[in-house]
């Protein structure tokens, strides 16, 4: 079987050659262990992260082994009570075509409710992550604004729609007039901003008549720079994630914020998706709702084959996805 295996440290932007394609066996399981078979790779710019060596919230991954991330799989042999071959399962599994889990590493999904690559976009980490960094630190009110940005992605477009439900005006900031058209006329984003072909600020300025209330940060750098001088008096800044600082050698400057965020008593909180995860029920339960009710979509771009799962990764950072970025790997 092919694995995918991290064999440089990136420097700057990550290329084709910091990765090997290997072949391997594929092992048996032992008693309380499944054999998988890789159906879905969920690919995700925190990765980018883990191939630095350094210190973070979740460790780094070593040279010369497999990437690892989000991964539904289906069972095909099983010395577990808890599985049975057809079971489809969800866990952090590394980057091969077939892989050997311990019964307590993953949990089994129900695809009847929702197809199973949803377990990786709407119903899975980045939904939650977009429903508890705007419900729990976001707080939006209704009639109030949301900005948020990388707003066509996995995250950002859960962030716009949710918002959208709980009655505010949302603004998305986005790379293409493509993903500006996505966001108005599919998910029903009240404006939305090209930050490659506009003045983010001044077009965020008409965006926003009434000033900004809550920014759910995806990208950070001179995106987020335009924000701070449009805040409303107690707004709040859910800071997810920095995209356009992952690939540069050296920390990112900033943010010289503090001025904006005294005078206006706002409050800018980073977060984990991990620290939610005793609430995770709670979200798959609001958000299987929303879907059934018809007041979410979601997107997915799904890069056909094992083969193409590093391009899938690398195209992350030129935005060529649209909502979730996933590798189909097999058939279920
Ligand atoms: P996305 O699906 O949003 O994909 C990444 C997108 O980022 C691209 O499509 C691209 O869209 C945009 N982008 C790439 N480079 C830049 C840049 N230099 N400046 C601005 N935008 C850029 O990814 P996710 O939804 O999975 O993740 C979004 C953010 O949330 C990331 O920063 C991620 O690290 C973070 N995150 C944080 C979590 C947490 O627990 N805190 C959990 C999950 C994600 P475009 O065409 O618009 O440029």
């Amino acid at each position: 079987q092919k694995q995918i295996k991290l064999i440089n440290r990136p420097k700057g932007t990550p290329t084709k050659e910091d990765f090997k394609m290997v072949t391997a066996p594929i092992g048996e399981a032992s008693e309380g262990e499944v054999l998988v078979r890789t159906v879905y790779i969920s690919v995700d710019p925190y990765l980018r992260g883990r191939m630095n060596d350094t210190k973070s919230y979740i460790a780094p991954f070593e040279l010369n082994e497999m990437i690892s991330s989000g991964v539904i799989a289906q069972v095909v042999f099983s010395k577990s009570t808890l599985f049975k071959k057809g079971d489809v399962v969800l866990g952090a599994l590394p980057w091969q075509e077939y892989s050997i889990a311990n019964e307590n590493t993953v949990r089994k999904i129900d695809h009847s409710r929702a197809p199973a690559s949803a377990y990786l976009s709407v119903l899975g980490m980045t939904g939650l992550t977009a429903y508890f960094g705007l419900l729990d630190i976001g707080k939006p009110q209704q009639g109030e604004t949301v900005v948020v940005s990388g707003a066509a992605g996995a995250v950002g477009s859960i962030v716009g729609q949710i918002a959208k439900i709980k009655g505010t005006r949302v603004v998305g900031i986005v790379g293409s007039d493509e993903k500006v058209k996505f966001l108005i006329d599919e998910l029903g984003f009240d404006a939305a901003i090209n930050y490659k072909t506009q003045n983010v600020a001044e077009a965020l300025r008409e965006a926003c008549p009434n000033g900004i209330d809550v920014y759910y940060e995806n990208v950070g750098g001179e995106i987020a720079d335009a924000i701070f001088p449009l805040l409303n008096n107690f707004a709040r800044i859910p800071v997810c994630g920095a995209i356009s600082s992952y690939n540069n050698e050296r920390p990112d400057l900033g943010p010289r914020v503090q001025g904006y965020l005294i005078k206006t008593s706002s409050l800018m909180q980073g977060f984990t998706i991990g620290n939610y995860s005793p609430r995770f029920g709670e979200g798959v339960s609001d958000l299987a709702g929303w879907l059934k009710e018809g007041k979410l979509k979601y997107e997915e771009t799904v890069t056909e084959g094992f083969d193409r799962t590093i391009d899938a990764f690398l195209d992350l950072f030129i935005g060529k996805n649209l909502g979730k970025a996933i590798v189909k790997v097999s058939e279920i």
